[in-house]
């Protein structure tokens, strides 16, 4: 069945994704970004195609479409750039929840939230289960982040409970693959860019930190899966892949793979970063059956290719 969609966020590195499968899949995709953190040139490929339309929009203002289906993928990921403006970072999950939701029940749409792993914060439970309610510190540094998505998710199932809109909620752990701004600071981004130009790797803290690494083709896998299941499952459920690594080996994996003579350099750990994270998926398995078929050197392999195939020149910071 072809249906009308709108992927907010849809020009970023998950989004533009998310899109082209969208697109090959023939529906009519409506992509909403305001290029906080992205540019036109993740979508370009899709600018010609009959079935794709490009809106430069913010979510924290209202907007009237027709859709049947909303992927609400809008808000900055990485650190350095959620906490560049942190106000208009928790206005973006909450704002931009009410904004979406709200155009989901005029149109009776269904709509997914792109939640997160950091709703688990500095987690004392290891791996991450659904049912684990967190650990935020809701007055530091990432709180912008974490409890705007926390609170995004009230915001969903609220507006399920009292005016049965259709939601879904993924909390996606760590994901890496093309696209992924090249700046962004994340540590796949670092990393990569760090061995290929020959520049030191910045590891923060000791590198015995651990996160557990999705390959972005598997992560849309089950988002659109998730979409699209007419169960009555609607989330929370974990997505992410549950191999999990120190920094200090991702380092390594990734100056093997690009051949690389650079030294690893420590530099300090920001505050609240997470000592460890991984999830569970049993319940995404049971109920999607879904898990990630690509391990981590076959990725970094991939988003290495990307990384040499584009020019770093045309990647510019964000700008409020
Ligand atoms: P990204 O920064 O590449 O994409 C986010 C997109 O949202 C960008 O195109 C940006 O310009 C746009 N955007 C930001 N604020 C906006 C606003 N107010 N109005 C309209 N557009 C806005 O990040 P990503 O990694 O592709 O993340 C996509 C979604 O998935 C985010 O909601 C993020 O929180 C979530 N997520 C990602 C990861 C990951 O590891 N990549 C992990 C957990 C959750
Ligand atoms: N990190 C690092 N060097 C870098 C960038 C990040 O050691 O150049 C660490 C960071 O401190 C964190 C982990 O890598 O422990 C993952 O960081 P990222 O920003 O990618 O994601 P998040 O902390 O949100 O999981």
């Amino acid at each position: 069945m072809i249906h009308r969609i709108l992927v907010t966020g849809g020009a970023g590195f998950l989004g533009s994704y998310l899109c082209e499968r969208l697109v090959n899949e023939g529906h009519d995709v409506i992509c909403l970004d305001n290029f906080f953190t992205s540019q036109k040139s993740n979508v370009a490929h899709l600018l010609a195609r009959p079935n794709f339309e490009l809106i430069r929009h913010d979510i924290t203002l209202p907007i009237f479409l027709e859709v049947d289906q909303i992927y609400n993928m809008a808000c900055p990921a990485a650190p350095g750039h959620y906490q560049h403006n942190p106000i208009k970072t928790m206005k973006t999950s909450v704002i931009g929840a009410i904004n979406m939701l709200g155009v989901a029940k005029r149109c009776g749409a269904r709509i997914l939230q792109a939640s997160t792993s950091e709703v688990y914060g500095d987690p004392e439970v290891h791996p991450q289960t659904e049912d684990y309610r967190g650990s935020v510190n809701p007055i530091g540094i990432r709180a912008c982040y974490d409890e705007g998505k926390r609170a995004a998710e009230t915001l969903f199932m609220d507006y399920h409970r009292s005016n049965k809109v259709d939601v879904r909620i993924v909390r996606i752990f760590n994901t890496y693959g093309p696209r992924m701004h090249p700046y962004d600071g994340r540590v796949v981004s670092n990393f990569i860019r760090q061995a290929l130009n020959g520049e030191d790797i910045t590891i923060f803290g000791e590198g015995s930190q651990t996160r557990s690494f999705c390959y972005r083709d598997d992560l849309v896998d089950v988002i659109i899966a998730m979409m699209n299941n007419d169960d009555d499952f609607i989330g929370p459920v974990n997505i992410g892949n549950p191999d999990e690594f120190t920094i200090r080996e991702l380092a390594e994996n990734v100056m093997a793979l690009c051949g690389s003579k650079s030294k690893l350099v420590q530099r300090p750990l920001p505050s609240d970063d997470p000592t460890r994270r991984r999830p569970d998926i049993s319940l995404a398995k049971e109920k999607l059956g879904w898990q990630p078929k690509v391990p981590l050197a076959e990725g970094l392999k991939h988003t290495i290719d990307w990384f040499q195939s584009i020019q770093l020149s045309d990647y510019r910071p964000p700008t409020p």
